[in-house]
């Protein structure tokens, strides 16, 4: 089966779905998007798209940011990718891309009076990070884009130019991620991750004000650290030098899953291996993202690709 997308409302092969060169988003960024694990159970012949209601909500809200109306709920979200990945055969570890843009093709700087588009389009799952040995970070030099300025609580595609920057700076210097700070010197997140630090035993995050993405993975270890864990989570702005004296370190997102931090500006975390709060943690994630979990099945959407009728 070939690659599809759902594009200009409809599924299509992935090679079909191309777009003009005078579309708006192309030239300024005007489109937003999401990421979604889904996890293919073999033993159940499934799907479990993990938390992909609150990315559609996320979403939503990031296309109210750029003043765009999708015709769709977060319900038929959902029963648009389900088909799609039924009609992809995937059987496999997907991420899903959906992206909702300024289609007009004219060269207007504006968000208004434009028309909107959206598609959905599917991969197989990336290795990000390298969850198992750990990363090496450095605080980059690019600071991170202040919410009066593009929002990052919105997954905004123009935001993604200031991730690019420092992403790249960090990897071209011999690190493996960068660490954004606010403009006013507090750690924000890295290039595509959230960041958390354990500090006198207890987990530490950086506020939504401090011009963060709302991650969703955030939120799931910010519950599995209370519920499973007994461990609370702080959240309020973080000095930079505290990444230096932090127990431990470790990145959460979609695509890094929960990445643990050993170095830091070419200091070790901690002992300088994988802490046992993240160890925890991420042995926690990895279950209970598989949909196997019943304490945490408002979390899954299951179905399986045979019964989808396609
Ligand atoms: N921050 C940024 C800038 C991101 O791009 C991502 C990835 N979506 C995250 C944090 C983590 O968010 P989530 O856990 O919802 O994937």
């Amino acid at each position: 089966m070939p690659p599809y997308a759902f594009f200009h409302k409809q599924f299509m092969p992935l090679s079909e779905a191309k777009l003009g060169i005078l579309t708006q988003a192309l030239h300024y960024g005007t489109a937003c998007f999401d990421g979604i694990r889904g996890n293919w159970d073999s033993d159940r012949g499934q799907f479990c798209l993990f938390r992909v209601r609150d990315h559609y909500k996320r979403m939503l809200e990031s296309c109210r940011i750029l003043k765009m109306n999708l015709p769709y709920s977060v319900d038929e979200l959902c029963q648009l990718t389900s088909e799609l990945l039924a009609r992809s055969g995937y059987r496999e570890d997907v991420y899903i891309r959906p992206l909702a843009y300024k289609s007009s093709e004219n060269l207007a700087i504006r968000l208004h009076n434009l028309d909107d588009d959206f598609f959905i389009v599917v991969a197989t799952f990336p290795t990000y990070l390298d969850t198992e040995k750990g990363v090496r970070c450095c605080v980059s030099s690019w600071h991170r884009v202040d919410d009066n300025m593009i929002p990052p609580r919105g997954k905004i595609c123009g935001l993604y130019v200031n991730s690019a920057l420092a992403k790249t700076e960090a990897l071209e210097n011999g690190f493996d991620e960068a660490i954004l700070l606010t403009q006013g010197g507090h750690v924000s997140e890295g290039s595509g991750q959230n960041i958390f630090l354990v500090l006198g035993g207890r987990l530490l995050t950086p506020p939504s004000y401090d011009n963060i993405l709302m991650g969703i993975t955030r939120d799931t270890v910010m519950k599995l650290a209370k519920n499973e864990l007994g461990i609370d989570t702080i959240e309020r702005p973080v000095d930079r030098s505290e990444l230096y004296v932090a127990e431990e370190c470790f990145f959460t997102g979609t695509a890094s899953d929960i990445a643990p931090i050993l170095e830091i500006d070419r200091r070790p975390v901690g002992t300088g291996k994988i802490g046992e709060i993240t160890a925890a943690l991420q042995k926690l994630f990895a279950q209970v993202m598989l949909g196997k979990t019943p304490e945490y099945s408002d979390w899954y959407y299951l179905f399986s690709p045979e019964s989808a009728g396609l």
